[in-house]
């Protein structure tokens, strides 16, 4: 019998917190992140303002999407583009395969894009004969690797040069001495140079869909995004329904609030605005322009008012960066497209109940939810799904002696004293048990966490106790101000 989504997921999960090299390839990246995300961050003049901004920028656009999408279809048409609307995966890969048997396609240059992950294009493109090159260079790592991207903005992170250039040397045959990133960079350079001068039709995503413009905008930092949308004779842009946005100058707010969020850059190397395909006169640009909008489980997250703001997501991948389960098991672990708190909301929704197992991939620290740049109360939402999973098992059963315990954890919560005598309890307890080396056996109460690490050294005040010393630190504070004020 093959193993569940979640069986996979604890068994991945497990494997991956217990690979160190792996743990710290991961964590030599997030420091970096860390350093620039903070950097950027201070570049704005009032972050809280921006995110508030972004946030009713996406609120509007979601709550009227039919309207804005309405307005941007109209508009591509008028450029001389086509708008296809696709229910699901299957539809939206009919119509582009269909597209690149009209056209007689034999290769498809691709730029970086999660929903052409998330239908799966590359293997219905594939399965009809045509060549698919990713062209971002991390995906065009994990491609060669023929595994999904780990990340949603950093799909290759998960590994160091020394890996890259064992695969560039197995999977293109050039040797790169001293594992050299400029020489990596160049040797993939060539390799996707003969790719875009040879590729009948370019596909890309769209970071944002503007309705009273009717153009897509499509942030990047390789220049790939530009050759693949301009190249070849035939360009499709695949994109979610919720990537609209109302207006032109949204983008003066959210272009540099994403490029923050993603990698600490104030605005990220190419911002690229396409409103169709080439006109009579211009040099460059595609002879038909495709813009394919995928429902594929979104209307379904519309129509619920309590989750409707997942939509709001623009992929900046710091909820992700921030999450200490993330850091811990990876990308790869969740088994989904969407990895980290996003992913772990989202996913539900789009591929079904089987990945509800996915909201208990969380601490609920409330770290994604103070990080993310449009406000998106992650960690309530993976609250909601954890309900939702528990409802649709008919309410679970509680484990042995899970009703009294949260019987007497409750009338311990409502009387000050009873909680203040039990801390007290526990704690010299747990000193003498820990004492006489018990720690993580089965008479520890902190067994689930004892069993498999060295126990926390018990702290010689409680809580409350810091708490009141530190309110009478405040008060004598105060006392002096106050008679320096009287002087
Ligand atoms: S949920 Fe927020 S932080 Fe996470 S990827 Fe989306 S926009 Fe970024």
């Amino acid at each position: 019998m093959s193993a569940t989504a979640a069986e996979r997921f604890l068994r991945d999960a497990a494997e991956k917190s217990a690979d160190l090299v792996h743990r710290e390839i991961i964590r030599r990246g997030m420091e970096s992140y860390d350093a620039a995300h903070l950097k950027g961050r201070a570049r704005i003049k009032d972050w809280e303002a921006a995110r508030r901004k972004c946030q009713e920028i996406k609120r509007e656009a979601v709550n009227h999407l039919d309207r804005y999408l309405l307005q941007f279809e109209e508009k591509v048409i008028a450029h001389g583009g086509h708008v296809f609307w696709a229910a699901d995966s299957a539809e939206a890969c009919a119509y582009i395969t269909a597209l690149a048997q009209r056209h007689n396609v034999r290769t498809v240059v691709k730029s970086k894009s999660m929903v052409t992950e998330e239908i799966n294009l590359s293997h219905a493109l594939e399965k009809i004969g045509v060549k698919v090159w990713e062209t971002d260079l991390g995906e065009f790592i994990v491609q060669l690797r023929n595994e999904p991207p780990y990340h949603i903005v950093t799909p290759a992170m998960h590994l160091n040069r020394r890996q890259i250039s064992e695969l560039f040397h197995q999977k293109l045959g050039e040797a790169v001495e001293g594992d050299d990133p400029a020489k990596l960079v160049a040797l993939a350079r060539r390799k996707l140079r003969e790719a875009f001068f040879s590729a009948e039709m370019g596909i890309s995503g769209a970071n944002f869909l503007v309705a009273d413009s009717g153009v897509i905008a499509i942030s990047t930092n390789e220049g790939n995004g530009r050759l693949c949308t301009s190249v070849p004779r035939i360009h499709v842009a695949v994109t979610g329904i919720e990537k609209v946005i109302p207006r032109l100058e949204d983008l003066a707010t959210l272009w540099p609030v994403l490029a923050t969020s993603g990698t600490g850059q104030g605005i990220t190397t190419y911002g690229t605005l396409i409103g169709g395909p080439r006109r009579p006169g211009e040099a460059d640009g595609p002879e038909e322009f495709h813009v394919v909008l995928v429902d594929n489980g979104r209307s379904g997250l519309l129509a619920d008012a309590e989750q409707r703001e997942v939509l709001h997501c623009i992929r900046c991948g710091a909820c992700l960066n921030i999450c200490p389960v993330f850091r811990h098991i990876g990308g790869h672990s969740y088994g989904t497209i969407y990895p980290g708190p996003i992913g772990s909301v989202l996913t539900p929704h789009l591929r079904g109940p089987e990945f509800q197992h996915l909201s208990y991939a969380s601490s609920l620290c409330g770290a994604c939810t103070s990080v993310c740049p449009v406000k998106i109360d992650l960690h309530h939402h993976l609250l909601h799904n954890r309900r939702n999973f528990v409802e649709d098992r008919g309410g679970g059963t509680p484990k042995p002696g899970e009703k009294w315990r949260f019987r007497l954890w409750r009338y311990a919560m409502q009387r000050p004293r009873v909680y203040a005598v039990g801390g007290w309890l526990m704690r010299r307890s747990l000193r003498v048990l820990y004492g006489l080396g018990l720690a993580g056996t089965v008479f520890d109460p902190m067994r689930a966490w004892n069993r498999r690490r060295a126990p926390v050294p018990l702290p010689k005040k409680s809580f409350r106790d810091l708490w009141k010393s530190e309110l009478t630190a405040e008060d004598t504070k105060d006392a002096k101000v106050t008679r320096i004020d009287g002087v």
